[in-house]
């Protein structure tokens, strides 16, 4: 606290502002705010439109001069901010990958909210520890992935595929006799990276951020899915990584694991999976055959926020030899080697500093179980193919074997494409997204929200063939 110069008055500490009651008043209206967002979401458009995001400008001004009350702060966020939100937690949202938020993981962030701990260290938050602890070990065994190995909760599949290539990275360096960490890049042995024409690019933003050179990989061709194909490996000798792929974005097909990895690690290779919401596959029974091979991989990265509904952000990261992940996150050369009678969650992800990730995967698991998990799986996984056969019912082409979550779906030349998937868009029904598959445009349906009904995809489908059969006859 300041003194005033010159003076001896006695500085007053400035009383706070926020009283207990009026904070309470500000929270209370905020969960009914948002419980209100929620009843309203099914009856709403799916994208904004111009108008709500142009009223975003409430929002704007010059630096606040003088504060307001919470309410009248939560009270501006609502009535500015609520309507431009996308209304990607209904059940009509199917572009990207995109999961809604589970009510007891949504709770669960409510509350994780107010508990408002720091999960990097025990000593931190032991509640936030201990969630983690349980949530990665429930996460391994739902995933199917070897007992021993460690994991970390980060953001999302783009810092999953960062970590565990971090880990990767330390490894097979390792091996060839450098300490990344203490050496750095410069002078080390070359790393051959090989990946999939079809590598999603968050695989290679982790790996120009890991200062590997997204530019040097190898690319191995694919087939019609989009599936790595084994007779294009190339022989690679010295530090090699192979970044598989469990879950393409457009087509949702796996890359042919138990075919690949045994030969990358018969020649010492070390095998990465990115199965941002693939890998939730092995939950539901009729999927699993995808998995085959996976867990004799080295490393695995995937999300909590797209198909198991665990609110943003929620990314996983596991690795075979939890050693390697240790020593690629440890900030301190030698801390690896001290035990401590508690895992410390900042030893195993890339920040020290974060939120409880954790809890929210906790409840989603506890909330639905195995069997509850299995049955999104496969929902999910039958409406998507419902809407693959409707569409291929009414004339347009579906591009993909639909074998899990994503459909790829063709209404005619490039123009066409786009003018419909504009027009779907625009028209607030639903929103599907727009891609380019091996030379055509399509667009992509994505079902990964617990709350999509058949209902939704029909009402979705109505408007899709409606807008298409439009485009036809305007050609
Ligand atoms: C979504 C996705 C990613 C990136 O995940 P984020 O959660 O957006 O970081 C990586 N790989 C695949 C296959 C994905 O579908």
């Amino acid at each position: 606290m300041q003194k005033s110069r010159g003076k001896s008055t006695r500085a007053r500490p400035i009383p706070r502002k926020s009283s207990g009651a009026g904070a309470e008043a500000a929270l209370q209206d905020a969960t009914q705010r948002a419980l209100r967002y929620l009843r309203g979401l099914p009856g709403r458009r799916v994208f904004p439109g111009a108008t709500e995001v142009q009223r975003l400008q409430a929002l704007d001004g010059p630096v606040p001069e003088s504060g307001a009350d919470a309410s009248q702060v939560i009270q501006l966020l609502d009535e500015a901010g609520s309507p431009a939100t996308v209304a990607s937690a209904g059940g009509r949202y199917f572009g990207f990958v995109v999961g809604g938020a589970l009510p007891a993981a949504l709770g669960a962030n409510w509350l994780a909210g107010a508990w408002n701990q720091n999960a990097g260290l025990f000593t931190l938050s032991p509640v936030a520890a201990r969630l983690e602890e349980i949530a990665l070990r429930w996460s391994r065994e739902l995933l199917g992935l070897p007992a021993g190995s460690e994991g970390a909760f980060v953001t999302g599949a783009t810092m999953a595929n960062f970590t565990g290539l971090a880990a990767a990275r330390h490894a097979v360096l390792a091996a060839a006799g450098w300490n990344v960490e203490e050496q750095g890049l410069a002078g080390s042995p070359p790393i051959t990276l090989v990946v999939g024409d079809e590598i999603h690019v968050s695989v290679l933003k982790a790996i120009s951020m890991l200062g590997l050179g997204r530019g040097r990989v190898v690319r191995v061709p694919v087939d019609r899915q989009g599936r790595m194909r084994t007779d294009g490996l190339p022989e690679a000798t010295g530090p090699t990584i192979v970044c598989l792929q469990a879950g393409n974005v457009n087509t949702g097909a796996f890359d042919p694991v138990s075919e690949i990895a045994p030969k990358a690690k018969a020649h010492g290779a070390w095998v990465h999976i990115d199965g941002a919401f693939g890998l939730w596959a092995n939950v539901a029974p009729s999927r699993r055959r995808l998995m085959e091979g996976i867990a004799l991989a080295d490393s695995w990265a995937t999300d909590g926020h797209k198909w198991l509904n665990v609110p943003y952000d929620n990314g996983l990261v596991f690795v075979r030899n939890p050693a390697d992940l240790r020593a690629a996150m440890s900030s301190d050369p030698a801390a690896y080697l001290v035990t401590s009678d508690h895992r410390e969650p900042s030893h195993f992800a890339p920040e020290m500093s974060r939120r409880a990730r954790g809890v929210e995967m906790w409840a989603a698991i506890r909330a639905l179980g195995r069997t509850g998990i299995a049955e999104l799986v496969e929902r999910t996984c039958q409406l998507a193919s419902y809407f693959g056969d409707q569409l291929r019912g009414a004339g347009f082409d579906v591009l993909n074997d639909v074998v899990l979550n994503q459909v790829l779906v063709s209404f005619g030349d490039d123009e066409t494409n786009s003018r419909v998937i504009s027009a779907v868009q625009a028209d607030g029904t639903c929103w599907c997204g727009g891609t380019r598959w091996q030379g055509r445009s399509a667009m992509r349906i994505s079902v990964s929200s617990w709350a999509t009904t058949k209902e939704d995809v029909d009402r979705s489908l109505r408007a899709i063939r409606r807008i298409a059969g439009d485009a036809r006859h305007h050609r």
